[in-house]
This record gives C-alpha cells, structure tokens and sequence, in this order.
C-alpha cells in the first residue's frame, strides 16, 4: 500500500512538522499515531518518515530517509483570469499534472468583477495548489504569482520558450514547437511559459503584443476548447514530450 504523503511546513535535517488546519485534520479524522509511516514532502526533497508526536496543533515527524523525487515540468501555465470555479478546477488538474508555476493575469476579456476579486482569491488559489500536490504526491507545490496584468506577463524578461495557446492559429501545432524547443534545449530540458485566454479568447491587441514580444502562436488543433480543457491538453502534449 502507498504510503500517504504530506507536505511539511517547518522542517530540519531530521524531523518535520504539519500544523494548522491539516494537524487538526490528521489528529481528529484520520487519528494518526506515533508509529504511523508516511512519505513527508520537506524543501522539495522525499523522506520516509515515522510519526513522533500527534496534537491537534502539531504533528511531527522524525525523517528516516530521503527517497526518489519527481521534478515538477519545467512549465509556467499563465492563465487569464475567468469564471473562478473553472479557473480553479484548472488549477488543480494543473498541478496534478505536474506545472511547476501558475501565473494568473488578467487579459482585456476577464470580466470587470473578476479582475477586482482576483487579489483576494489568490490565497485559495495557493490553498488548491498546495492540497492537489498533496493529493498527486508530488515532491512540490506549483508556484502561485500574484495576479498581474497581461501585458507585463508579456512584456517580462523571460529565459524560457514563450508559447501562446492561440485558437486561431492554423499552422503550428504545439507538438511541433516542442519537438523543436527539446531539439535547441539539446541535453537541457527547456523552461516554458504557456498563455491560454479567457472564456471570450484572447483581443487583437493581446495577440499582437504577443507576436511582437516574440511568443509563439500555436494551436492545440481544430476544435475550440474550453480554457480548462486546453490547459489539460497543452501540458499532457508537454509532458508526453518531455517525459
Ligand atoms: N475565442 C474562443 C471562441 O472563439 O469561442 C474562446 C476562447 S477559448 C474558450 C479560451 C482559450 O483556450 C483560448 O484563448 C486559447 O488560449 C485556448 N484554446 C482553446 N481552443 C484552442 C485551440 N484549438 N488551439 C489553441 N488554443 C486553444
């Protein structure tokens, strides 16, 4: 049987600990034990561990010995803001799927109250993050950036491929610039910045400003997709690239 895995948010070299909401929920819901075996997730790195002490306000572990981590994908997912249920669905499927950062922006199409709301909905946001990570047993939690506009997005200096999901685009497909971004990166494994638009797709000016900051248009094929299920795509052709 898989050993359960928690995310630590304090930790040394030899014990972690959890506190808070899920310190109350393993001691109360699940009535962990000292004794109990678990793979604890402390700075990125996999441990074996063994509980020490169980409080509705603490629990800690005693790290007994690292184990194999999965890196997270070298991939940035910018999102334009929209329909916060959605968008937060995507959220999760993202990280279970393996996104190293999530950059929410907000694009000419994000609807007025949304981009008000966004500030305040980025502590969940971070909160989906860190509990699909827990869930899919990674070694990390995604990066959450604060909600920005676009255009800085756009415009910021950038080491990695910049890849815009575009519906219009007929020519590209990302698999193709993959296969061309692994082939430049050469031993490397290329960092990746992909856009995706909100419910009403990117404007004009957006994608102009795209192209004239050397993003790349691709397209995910024929069939226009919802944001969501166009973030699921995109990063399972990257990963089925990477991997
Ligand atoms: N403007 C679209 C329309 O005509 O209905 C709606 C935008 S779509 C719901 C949201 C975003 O998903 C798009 O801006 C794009 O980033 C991405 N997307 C959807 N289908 C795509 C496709 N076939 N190829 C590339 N990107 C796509």
């Amino acid at each position: 049987m898989t050993r359960r895995r928690w995310i630590a948010e304090h930790w040394d070299e030899a014990t972690a600990s959890i506190t808070g909401a899920q310190a109350a929920h393993m001691a109360r819901v699940l009535r962990a034990q000292p004794g109990m075996e678990a793979d604890v997730v402390a700075g990125g790195h996999v441990f074996h561990a063994e509980l020490a002490a169980v409080s509705a306000d603490e629990v800690r572990f005693n790290l007994v010995s690292e184990v194999q981590a999965d890196p997270a994908l070298p991939i940035t997912l910018v999102m334009a803001i929209y329909k916060f249920d959605h968008m937060e669905w995507a959220i999760e499927k993202a990280t279970e799927l393996g996104v190293a950062a999530l950059a929410p922006v907000i694009a000419q199409r994000t609807e007025k109250h949304l981009a008000q709301a966004a500030e305040k909905r980025a502590e969940r946001w971070r909160r989906i993050a860190h509990e699909a990570a827990q869930q899919s047993r990674r070694s990390d939690v995604p990066l959450v950036h604060p909600p920005a506009p676009l255009a800085s997005r756009i415009r910021a200096a950038s080491q990695s491929v910049r890849i815009v999901l575009a519906e219009q685009e007929r020519t590209t497909t990302l698999r193709q610039l993959m296969l061309e971004a692994i082939e430049t990166a050469g031993s490397e494994m290329p960092s990746l910045e992909i856009a995706i638009g909100p419910e009403g797709g990117w404007a004009p000016a957006e994608e102009a400003l795209f192209d004239a900051d050397g993003w790349r248009a691709v397209t995910l094929g024929p069939r226009i997709l919802r944001a969501e299920t166009a973030a699921i795509a995109a990063l399972s052709v990257v990963a089925s690239c990477l991997e």
